[in-house]
């Protein structure tokens, strides 16, 4: 789960890490009140007009202002509330239709008094698959795209390991601080940034942190200017209250909907729409319509259960995606019978009425000549096979 640049600053917040201070708004109004409040607890008069979206790269599509009054506050607020906004990272890229921004930051302008005093830096952390550790990833070259800091000099992007069972480590937070050319006071700020930091990542769970830039400010604090923060779906249950930062209008919307029907789908670019009953099945389910020719349109997991209403749920979110030019239903009839499943299909295909689009069943498993028969009898423009690769076969014809 993706959270708000905001929503990942007010945890980092409770975990003591140093923040760019701000409050959000979803109308200009609300804009000028919290410049207001901020301008009270702050002392600062400019502020930063921040665009709250599921992408980075915000800076670079204007969707980040500095404003040095009220009145710039107001036209900023008012140009990016609302905008599509488009960076690198939105679908499509700079070319792309962008995304529509609700809510905007309004910011400390962190860099004050003095600009040129401030330093950016780039902290990361994650989880490294390989070495099965988590990993705190930190630059010098903050502010900028790390992956291009990395491909044109690889030797300023540095790598802190964890061990698990040891945790992390004071004299890592030291060379993290010193690795990053700090001294005195931002010294043991760094050294305190990291630590809560880290602190915070496995107190909540997180798959990424990423904060870019971290800033040392022109007093020698070190506080976090941007923050992504992606969580462990998996963990969620631990974090209840957590949960409730999901933001939905961020997340696409039939990916959503087959959340609430307990289905495991993710969408994809292609034009077969493939319904399977377990994870490792509809992986080579997707690799067999690559090999004939198609393109699987999404990833789909009816899970175990798949009876009429799961098919038809099914069914309708496939349908949903008006690339899909044929369906491929893949499933393997072991604790569920398949002529169970046949049945579940006839039902769904009547319940949903006017289907276009062939429909290619394959049905392996227990009763799967009786689920054949039912399919073959039905009178509904559905193929039937047994083998997968005559299935292949019937949904390249289809796509012919
Ligand atoms: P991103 O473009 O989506 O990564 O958004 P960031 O939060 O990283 O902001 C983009 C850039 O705006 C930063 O790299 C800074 O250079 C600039 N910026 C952000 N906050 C401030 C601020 O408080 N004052 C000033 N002067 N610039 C800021
Ligand atoms: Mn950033």
């Amino acid at each position: 789960m993706n959270l708000h640049e905001y929503q990942g600053k007010e945890i980092l917040k409770r975990f003591g890490v140093g923040i760019q201070e701000g409050r959000v708004a979803e109308t200009v109004e609300e804009a000028i009140q919290a410049y207001h409040q901020l301008r009270e607890e702050t002392g600062t008069e400019w502020a930063v007009v921040k665009a709250q979206i599921h992408a980075g790269g915000r800076g670079k599509g204007g969707g980040v202002k500095l404003a040095k009054n009220e009145s710039d506050l107001r036209e900023h607020a008012g140009n990016i509330l609302g905008m599509m906004l488009k960076t690198p990272q939105t679908p499509g890229g700079m070319n792309g239709a962008g995304k529509l921004v609700r809510k905007v930051l309004i910011a400390e302008d962190a860099y004050r008094p003095d600009f040129d005093a401030c330093k950016e830096f780039y902290v990361s952390i994650l989880m490294d698959r390989e070495s099965k550790r988590n990993v705190i990833i930190y630059s010098t070259e903050g502010g900028m795209d790390i992956e291009k800091v990395a491909e044109e000099t690889p030797h300023l992007v540095h790598k802190e390991y964890v061990d698990p069972a040891l945790g992390f480590q004071s004299f890592q937070a030291r060379k993290i601080a010193f690795n990053l050319g700090l001294e005195g006071k931002a010294f043991k700020e760094m050294t305190g940034f990291i630590t809560k930091l880290y602190r915070a990542f496995v107190g909540v769970d997180a798959n990424l942190f990423e904060i870019n830039p971290c800033l040392k400010t022109a007093d020698d604090r070190i506080i976090a200017v941007d923050s992504k923060v992606t969580l462990d779906d998996n963990a969620l249950f631990r974090h209840t209250d957590l949960e409730a930062l999901r933001d939905i209008s961020e997340e696409d919307p039939t990916e959503v909907e087959a959340k609430e029907y307990d289905l495991n789908y993710v969408n994809l670019d292609g034009n077969v729409g493939c319904m399977v009953n377990g994870a490792g099945l509809a992986m080579a389910t997707m690799d067999m319509i690559k090999l004939y020719g198609g393109e699987p349109a999404n990833f789909l997991d009816v899970g175990g259960t798949a009876d009429a209403n799961r098919v038809a749920n099914a069914f309708r979110i496939i349908l949903a995606d008006d690339r899909v030019k044929a369906i491929l239903i893949n499933i393997f009839g072991g604790i569920v019978r398949c002529d169970r499943v046949a049945q579940g299909v006839i039902d769904a295909y009547n319940q949903i009425g006017n289907i276009h689009i062939p429909i290619i069943v394959r049905l392996q498993g227990t009763n799967a000549d009786i689920a054949k028969e039912l399919l073959d009898k039905s009178g509904l423009a559905v193929q039937s096979a047994i083998e997968l690769k005559d299935a292949a076969e019937l949904v390249k014809k289809a796509l012919a």
